[in-house]
């Protein structure tokens, strides 16, 4: 049976001091990943996880991870922000970042990240927007079809990033001339991949690479950067991942191609978000209406807005009822949010115990990609974060917007020039309502 790292009772009695929806951490669960991973990989002495900000943008749950020794990887100019915030700088923050914007490349700069450039044309751009460091990292994009053991698992030459493999001889070459003097490499082939063999996989291709295009160019590469793209199991009848067997897996390609060509000394990246902390997050909603039309329906009070990933792609979310959990699943719901888009749905033709109006739902693994792809469609207003400490208490780590965050953006002086001034702020004009 799959669980939520919660129980019922203990839930129940958050969401009475938090009003639902919203997104639960836990936080002891995160440290055990981080750790796991560290164990996994500990047989490389630079190994460190940069974890993707994107999947969970908040700066509580960077601190834990930064007291676990990890490092940030940023996409954008207010990732960098937060990074810098929580006191990452320099070789804690990787910038993997794609189509970026003169202004993202200048703050990487003056934070010294290290940066894994998307393009070729980059490297001329970032020369004039900040210059180029003594160390980088391009992203690689061997095209075709990726594959394990013939098995599709990804499509390379459909991705928009990276550079291809003559691309990559020639921007490293353009970087030595242009003063770069330490190299690593980065590519990102497949997500949420539920296989041991992906990372090993990846690496041996990487690894390959890194040999011939030290043949290439001279360029000594310190580095490997697998970024992102273990999986979770978001259904009930898929296999973890062992991330032991990843590990070890990534040390037998290293000591077949790395350590022949003498190069033991590099370092191996990752830059992982969703295995980290997908399902150490759930989103806790509460049954609001039902309906009994052609189908089923039960209606909550998240929506889409609150997590896209079901409306998106289509994703399987594991749906807990708080107390229910042995009950006989003998109910057919569609389970919806509000929004008008027939695709808010967070579970459909999914088989529940019955469930009454007041009851809690607990959608599993929202922990990264969750909270973070949160939008304002419709007006919905996103919800608090709440964090689950080791000992037991919580934490509100973020708290939930309101409706004058949502009209912060509006100037009501010029909507109202005749009121304006004093009249310049969602209460005056919105309070009454
Ligand atoms: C999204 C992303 C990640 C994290 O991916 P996960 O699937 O969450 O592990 C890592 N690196 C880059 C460059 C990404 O874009």
């Amino acid at each position: 049976m799959k669980l939520p790292f919660v129980t019922a009772d203990t839930v129940k009695a958050i969401a009475e001091q938090y009003p639902t929806p919203f997104h639960l951490y836990d936080e002891g669960g995160i440290r055990e990943r981080a750790r796991r991973l560290k164990q996994a990989f500990a047989w490389n002495p630079g190994f460190r996880e940069y974890f993707a900000v994107k999947a969970t943008p908040n700066p509580f749950i960077l601190k834990i991870l930064q007291e676990e020794g990890c490092g940030v990887d940023c996409s954008s100019l207010t990732e960098l922000m937060m990074a810098k915030a929580c006191g990452f700088s320099g070789d804690s923050i990787m910038f993997s970042s794609n189509d970026t914007p003169a202004e993202d490349f200048r703050l990487a700069r003056r934070l010294n990240a290290t940066i894994n450039l998307d393009d070729e044309t980059h490297i001329d751009f970032l020369q004039e927007n900040g210059g180029i460091p003594e160390l980088i990292s391009c992203r690689y994009n061997p095209g075709g079809t990726f594959s394990i053991s013939n098995a599709i698992m990804d499509n390379p030459g459909e991705a928009k990033y990276g550079f291809m493999p003559e691309q990559m001889i020639n921007g490293y070459k353009r970087l030595m001339e242009l003063g770069a003097k330490r190299f690593g490499i980065h590519a990102f082939l497949a997500s949420n991949t539920i296989t041991n063999d992906y990372y090993p996989t990846l690496a041996k291709i990487l690894f390959t690479f890194v040999v011939k295009l030290r043949e290439e160019t001279g360029a000594e590469i310190e580095f490997v950067n697998l970024s992102g793209g273990v999986g979770i199991p978001y259904r009930p009848d898929q296999q973890e991942v062992d991330i032991q067997a990843v590990g070890d897996g990534v040390r037998k390609a290293y000591e077949e191609v790395l350590v022949p060509a003498g190069l033991e000394h590099i370092k191996i990246y990752t830059e992982l978000g969703r295995y980290m902390l997908a399902p150490n997050g759930v989103l806790v909603t509460r049954a609001i209406h039902e309906k009994h039309i052609w189908k089923e329906y039960i209606g909550v009070d998240a929506c889409a807005a609150n997590l896209m990933r079901p409306a998106m792609y289509g994703a399987y979310h594991h749906i807990t009822v708080a107390g229910k959990e042995t009950a006989p699943c003998d109910h057919q719901y569609d389970i919806t949010g509000g929004l008008c888009e027939n695709n808010d749905k967070f579970a459909i033709d999914r088989m529940l115990p019955q469930i009454e109006m007041g009851d809690l739902l607990i959608i599993h693994d929202t922990g990264a990609h969750g909270f973070a792809m949160g939008y304002n469609y419709n007006g919905k207003l996103r919800s608090a974060e709440v964090l689950l400490r080791e000992d037991g208490t919580t934490q509100l780590i973020r708290r939930a917007e309101t409706p004058e965050d949502y009209f912060s953006t509006f100037d009501f002086t010029d909507f109202f020039p005749k009121i304006g001034g004093a009249y310049n702020t969602y209460s005056a004009r919105f309070g009454e309502f």
